[in-house]
């Protein structure tokens, strides 16, 4: 059941300090850009397609929490998408990016579309330029440079991104990188594409790409083994300036960074701004659920059903007298718009129980509380669920009076 002892902040709370342990060292670094790829990584996922209306309800939300970048799609895709991009770069104030291959009619669409950044892609790596591209090294490179000047000559912010970029040679990389520079490339973003990367190694390839141009760096990194928030943190360790990230990390495969993890470690533990109002971090989360179909797993990070949940019993009376006790200490439901909750289980304690009974309005004795904690032990052991109806079940079967029945006996 829930037992909801917090509730939502009115207003933003930030950057709550509790500096013990590690916590103790937060100077990496002081701001990191968020650039939002939901709806296009995002929708990239298996079976997730988004309409038009969730684009622009989910659009909405991002823009008005203050998100950098919102990449919302690929105009050049249909003309249902190139509506949808088209729209959201009209209706919010986040820079709204569109997609696009170093292809003519990609770009030419792009530009149309009216976005404020396009973001060119081109395979690096020479897996993917034989066996994707079926192209040579130099005609990439050619074909990016093409691209880049045609994105400026628009007079629009461009983005290039050497896709596969950790698994590319890293001669033909930096080769890359100053290729695009010269032809005035305002970003660079470097993918990791299929999530090979790991902390150490991305931030010496951040900090190398760094030392080749003098483009802003952005990161975009992928979950395969679980490293996509870790690698993308990293980047910005290393100097880049923004990352790519995606609600609930939907994305290609196992998904993108995923934002809540991203923004929360980057407020949380590093202590850093990123500008964004964390406390409708829950809401969105639960907006894109819905609408990509995919289920946000219980034990996710920041977004999950127990992120703030507790059962057991040295937990939740921990947590009953001190939050800080067995959460991060750093970070609260009230940061993300989340309810903190202490489940009834198997494992749950007295002082759980007591604290249900009392804000349900009984006025339980201790060896009461015991004959409760008793019960729900047994019946969570059942491998059952003990909801509030359960819990008052008990209190009634063993006799507990209310506060109300208690005060008209004195009386
Ligand atoms: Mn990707």
């Amino acid at each position: 059941m829930q037992c909801r002892t917090t509730t939502p902040a009115l207003t933003p709370v930030r950057a709550i300090e509790f500096f013990q342990g590690t916590l103790n060292a937060t100077t990496e670094f002081d701001t990191a850009r968020v650039f939002d790829t939901t709806l296009r990584d995002g929708e990239q996922s298996p079976r997730t397609s988004f309409s038009y209306e969730d684009k622009r309800d989910i659009a909405a939300v991002l823009d008005e929490m203050g998100t950098h970048v919102i990449e919302a799609g690929f105009p050049v895709n249909s003309d249902a998408e190139f509506e949808a991009v088209s729209d959201i770069a009209k209706y919010t104030d986040s820079t709204t990016c569109g997609l696009a291959r170093v292809v003519d009619k990609d770009i030419e669409a792009a530009i149309d579309s009216g976005v404020e950044m396009i973001h060119v892609f081109v395979s690096t790596s020479d897996v993917q330029i034989e066996d994707s591209m079926h192209a040579t090294r130099d005609q990439v490179k050619q074909r990016a440079i093409d691209s880049v000047r045609r994105v400026k000559e628009a007079g629009v912010e461009c983005m290039f991104s050497p896709m596969d970029a950790t698994r590319t040679d890293e001669d033909f990389l930096i080769e890359m990188v100053e290729a695009v520079t010269e032809a005035g490339t305002d970003w660079i973003n470097v993918p990791d594409t299929c999530g090979v990367a790991t902390p150490r190694r991305f931030y010496d390839m951040i900090q190398t790409i760094g030392e080749h141009t003098t483009a802003r760096i952005d990161v975009h990194t992928h979950d395969d083994f679980g490293l996509a928030t870790a690698n993308a943190l990293s980047g910005i360790e290393a100097g880049a300036h923004q990352a790519q990230v995606s609600v609930n990390g939907i994305g290609e495969r196992a998904g993108n960074a995923a934002y809540e993890e991203f923004v929360m470690a980057v407020e949380s533990v590093y202590q850093a701004d990123t500008g964004i109002d964390t406390t409708r971090i829950t809401e969105l989360s639960k907006l894109v659920e819905a609408r990509s179909d995919m289920p946000v797993p219980a034990n996710k990070p920041v977004v999950g059903q127990n992120a703030f949940s507790h059962e057991s019993g040295i937990h939740a009376a921990g947590v009953i007298e001190n939050s800080d006790t067995f959460e991060p200490g750093v970070m609260t439901p009230e940061m993300v718009g989340a309810t903190r909750e202490l489940v009834l289980g198997k494992h749950t304690g007295v002082n759980a129980v007591r604290q249900h009974l009392v804000e349900a309005g009984f006025d339980p004795t201790e060896s009461q509380v015991r004959a409760v904690t008793r019960k729900v032990k047994d019946r969570g052991a059942e491998k059952e669920r003990v909801t509030a109806s359960t819990l008052f079940e008990f209190a009634r079967d063993i006799g507990i009076p209310t506060v109300e029945e208690t005060e008209e006996v004195k009386a």
